[in-house]
């Protein structure tokens, strides 16, 4: 699919009609799950620093609580749609079923670009998307957490304000937190560790070592960063990273064949994950087109910015020395893409299985918030590996046992396991 035609509704329904269709699952069922069961539509005014007043559009849709609240991101973007918030909370759903954690799968977002934004205008943005749905949502219903370009301080925003509407002190309600604010060491950290501990255990299968493995990343925002540190600390080697140019507004690609220096980066980073590209530059990088990143000759290409990069489009271009496609990204890969991946043999570790690991520790941070007691950082971290690591278990033995690819194992894990809880609690 083109990226002017994608709809990742559409997308994540067609891959759940498919999954539907190879379990048989009871026609009920399948119009049940193909949906999400709430979802709400707001405006959330806001008194811009100029004086005037300015509308946004809010949204949060709740797929699936089935298995327990709804939890997912919210995300500020302003090419958001209500269809790409739909596919992200289906998704969400089948992510906590993949990891057998007892959550359900909802999203939210609004149509804005914070990085025009002023803090105060944010502020705003934050608290007047909580009035609007504070009813809702909440610990036992549903917990939002950050996603694209919205972050710990826009939670502890949200929370206050939701704590202020309910009179109380309800830190579980959202994740994502600042760490001493209700937040949970390493959740910063989880997505982007989960997709290296995937991408770890993946590479054990296929008899490849970290070590003498590179890698090209898209994306340098949350996910991506982790990922890279984690990588780069297991010996492996990035030479290609991508990122988005907001004074140009078009993406672009940063390589240095040597492996680039995370440290240095870091420090021409905006909090949104752009790179100053001038700086980079006068670094060594080579500045290269935005969908250089996919035709390194490397063995790893981890997608972590937005859905539908890797498209019909451009997927031939991809280096017949990439072995791995670790998913950082939610929906990066359209279903003529992944045709492609498969015919290739290229072994994907899906999305909603890699970057699991931020929702993870989203449900250790609630665990803790709801307990009042706060674990050390190197406790998280295992139970974050130990869990990534077996879910990634089930999947793959799940995979050779008959002969599917990861994507179809694992949503057939996943749709099993939401299926049975929709039919044990008699909904269908
Ligand atoms: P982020 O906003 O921190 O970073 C996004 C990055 O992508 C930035 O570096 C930006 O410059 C880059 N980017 C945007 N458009 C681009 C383009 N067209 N080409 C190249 N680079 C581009 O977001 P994030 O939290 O890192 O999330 C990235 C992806 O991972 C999203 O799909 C998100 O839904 C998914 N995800 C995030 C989490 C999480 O915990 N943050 C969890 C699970 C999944």
């Amino acid at each position: 699919m083109s990226k002017a035609t994608y709809n990742a509704y559409d997308e994540a329904k067609a891959q759940f009609d498919q999954i539907a269709e190879k379990i048989g699952l009871d026609e009920a069922t399948r119009q049940f799950l193909r949906r999400p069961m709430r979802e709400y539509h707001f405006t959330i005014p806001v008194h811009m620093d100029d004086g005037s007043r300015k509308l946004f559009w809010g949204y949060r849709v709740q797929h699936n609580d089935a298995r327990g609240p709804a939890k997912g991101g919210i995300r500020f973007h302003p090419l958001e749609t209500v269809d790409t918030i739909r596919a992200l909370a289906m998704w969400m759903t089948w992510k906590c079923a993949v990891v057998d954690i007892p959550l359900g799968g909802g999203k939210g977002g609004v149509i804005c670009d914070p990085r025009s934004m002023s803090d105060r205008e944010q502020e705003q943005l934050c608290r007047g998307w909580v009035r609007q749905i504070a009813k809702d949502i909440g610990p036992c219903i549903d917990v939002p957490a950050p996603d694209v370009m919205t972050n710990a301080k826009h939670m502890l925003w949200m929370l206050d304000e939701f704590e202020t509407i309910h009179g109380g002190r309800y830190p579980g309600f959202i994740t994502g937190k600042p760490v001493g604010m209700g937040g949970s060491l390493g959740r910063k950290e989880a997505t982007g560790f989960g997709v290296i501990y995937t991408l770890r255990e993946a590479m054990k299968e296929l008899n490849m070592s970290i070590k003498d493995s590179t890698a090209s990343i898209q994306g340098f925002g949350n996910v991506a960063q982790h990922a890279a540190k984690l990588y780069q600390q297991l010996g492996g080697k990035i030479i290609a990273i991508s990122s988005w140019d907001n004074t140009d507004q078009q993406a672009y690609t940063l390589r240095k064949k040597e492996g680039l220096d995370f440290n240095d980066l870091e420090t021409i980073t905006d909090p949104f994950g752009s790179i100053d590209k001038e700086k980079a530059g006068g670094l060594g990088y080579e500045i290269l087109s935005g969908d250089a990143w996919l035709e390194q000759d490397v063995d790893i290409l981890i997608p972590a910015a937005l859905e539908n990069q890797l498209t019909a489009d451009n997927v031939h271009r991809i280096s017949k020395q990439v072995k791995i496609v670790a998913e950082g990204a939610n929906g990066p890969t359209s279903g003529e893409a992944d045709k492609v991946l498969v015919q290739r043999n290229i072994f994907v570790i899906p999305d909603f299985l890699a970057n699991a690991g931020g929702v993870t520790c989203s449900y250790f941070e609630q665990v803790q918030s709801n307990t009042n007691h706060y674990w050390e950082k190197d406790e998280v971290i295992q139970k974050l590996d130990a869990r990534m690591t077996s879910a990634f278990k089930a999947v793959i033995d799940l995979a050779r046992e008959k002969k599917l690819h990861m994507r179809d194992a694992a949503y057939i894990i996943a749709i099993n396991r939401v299926a049975f809880a929709v039919k044990s609690r008699g909904w269908v």
